[in-house]
């Protein structure tokens, strides 16, 4: 089984999709082996998405991913990280409702910047993005 790192982020958090975002998760046959509530500060979310820090748009990913409660989760599954991404669909939530109209961005996400969830994209990113969070777990 694989581990992957997925985020609900302040929008999807506020607005309510948190049971809706659940039972996607639990009947695609993820484990939510550990979940966490946070308030993100600008430090951490500087560190989490450091390869972004950069880009025009990272204050206001700051801001954002600021503006309210997250809920962290570590989901277990055979293949987990591609299939969390395929599940939540693509950066942009305004293509997700066109081209992956069943994807979770699709459902809660706004934009290509309000888009409600996170998963990480690769092994590395999904090893370093679980032990930024949870210390004890050995990703694998
Ligand atoms: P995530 O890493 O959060 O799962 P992603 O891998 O689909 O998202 P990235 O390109 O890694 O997308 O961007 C990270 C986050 O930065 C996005 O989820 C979004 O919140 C924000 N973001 C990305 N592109 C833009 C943009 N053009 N304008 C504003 N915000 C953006």
């Amino acid at each position: 089984k694989e581990k992957t790192l997925a985020m609900i982020k302040p929008d999807g958090f506020s607005g309510n999709y948190m049971d809706k975002i659940r039972k996607v998760i639990l009947e695609s046959g993820f484990d939510i082996i550990r979940e966490m509530m946070v308030r993100l500060d600008a430090g951490k979310v500087t560190q989490f998405y450091a390869e972004h820090s950069k880009k025009s748009f990272f204050p206001s990913l700051v801001e954002y991913m600021t503006s309210g409660p997250v809920l962290i989760m570590v989901l277990e599954k055979p293949n987990a990280i591609s299939d969390w991404r395929a599940l939540i669909g693509p950066t942009d939530s305004r293509k997700a409702k066109v081209s992956h109209p069943n994807s979770i961005r699709a459902m809660c996400g706004l934009d290509s910047a309000k888009n409600c969830v996170h998963g990480s994209d690769s092994p590395q990113s999904a090893a370093r993005e679980i032990s930024f969070f949870f210390e004890d777990i050995v990703p694998g």
